[in-house]
């Protein structure tokens, strides 16, 4: 039997159903795993995606497009294959797709992570024929510690960054890691302040439904805010720029998988480095794979080689299947993605002669 997804310029494509899961190009139909950059484009014919990844989705494509949703775990039948959706633990609304035709059934996962975040749904096994899986850290040097433990190491740097008089700068990448940071920290420490880009995705979160501490925005024209003692919460890209001067002295801290490797932390001169990410780690991509009970294991985005040579000597059947996803793009590379259109910075409202604009942070946020 045919397989019932294929690789093609456009993305990942059913042929029997005729549409895309995630395309990489404006498409009739997609599937939409989930709203980072390098997952959700805009300008396609219509759209499929988890019911509370709704608001989020319709935040990166714009209000004109057209938006299907589907609540987890129902089935809608699309020109004969059954499609359900089935939550992936990465972000609000993130979900695995599971297809449906023939006798076979394929999960596709999206990014997904294990740990528990109390911004989305939990990651949902799904037992299926052929599994794709996503292998951003499919290392074994990838290990995630328990989230309770990383949040009272961010919330110790950040009381005695306050009892020194720094402001605390947690760089993180605005849909999705942003807002679970923010649930996790203890916002009795001090004010949180969130750059725009994050707060857009704040707003959308809160209209879904998600409970979020108190953040501040920063109003046009501020000279001074929340210097000492506040939190920020903003993209990596506003790293190095004027925009954070407004806060006074601060320590600049990382949140990212890829703070494991010390020299990454070095190399771009963090004060600090958080090792949270809302991929699975190693261990947890084994368990997820491992629990799909697949026949047959496809491996995207990450280290696709590596994992798909050690799931065969495994005895499973793998293989690599090539996409343009980005996954958790390291902290030092370059901006990935060049194609998106839409404007998300939210920088206008910033650019006055006493706030440095807030620095553009398009393409760095497909973690
Ligand atoms: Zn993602």
């Amino acid at each position: 039997m045919a397989d019932l997804l294929t690789v093609t310029d456009a993305g990942l494509y059913c042929a029997q159903g005729d549409f895309y899961i995630d395309p990489w190009r404006r498409v009739p139909r997609a599937i939409i795993t989930h709203a980072h950059a390098d997952h959700a484009r805009s300008g396609c014919g219509r759209y499929l995606c988890a019911a509370p990844g709704m608001l989020v989705l319709r935040s990166r494509v714009g209000n004109a497009a057209p938006i299907d949703s589907l609540r987890h775990g129902d089935t809608l039948s699309i020109n004969g294959v059954e499609v359900s959706l089935h939550p992936a633990g990465h972000v609000l609304g993130s979900a695995q797709v599971r297809l449906s035709h023939g006798g076979t059934t394929w999960v596709v996962t999206g990014d997904y992570k294990l740990e528990a975040d109390p911004t989305c749904d939990p990651f949902e096994p799904v037992e299926c024929d052929v599994f794709v899986t996503e292998s951003t850290f499919g290392l074994p040097v990838y290990r995630w510690q328990d989230p309770k433990t990383i949040a009272e190491e961010i919330n110790a740097w950040w009381r005695a960054n306050r009892d020194a008089g720094r402001t605390s700068v947690l760089l993180a990448y605005a849909l999705g890691k942003a807002q679970r940071l923010a649930a996790a920290v203890d916002p009795s420490i001090g004010p949180i302040i969130g750059h725009g880009a994050v707060m857009k995705m704040v707003e959308a979160y809160r209209a879904s439904g998600v409970r979020l501490p108190p953040i501040d925005r920063v109003p046009p024209r501020t000279r001074k805010m929340g210097a000492g003692r506040a939190l920020v919460i903003a993209p990596p890209s506003v790293a190095g720029s004027r925009w954070l001067d407004i806060f006074g002295e601060t320590s600049v801290a990382m949140a990212s998988g890829w703070m494991t490797l010390r020299g990454v932390r070095r190399r771009r001169g963090f004060d600090k480095g958080f090792v949270v990410s809302d991929h699975a780690d190693f261990p947890g991509l084994l368990t997820a794979i491992a629990a799909s009970r697949a026949r047959r294991v496809l491996v995207t985005h990450g280290f696709t080689d590596t994992l798909t040579r050690l799931l065969q000597e495994r005895g499973v059947d793998a293989a690599v299947l090539p996409t343009r996803f980005a996954g958790e793009a390291p902290p030092d590379a370059a901006v990935v993605d060049g194609e998106d259109g839409d404007s998300e910075n939210g920088a206008g409202d910033q650019a006055t002669p006493h706030a440095s604009p807030e620095p553009d942070d398009r393409g760095e946020e497909q973690e």
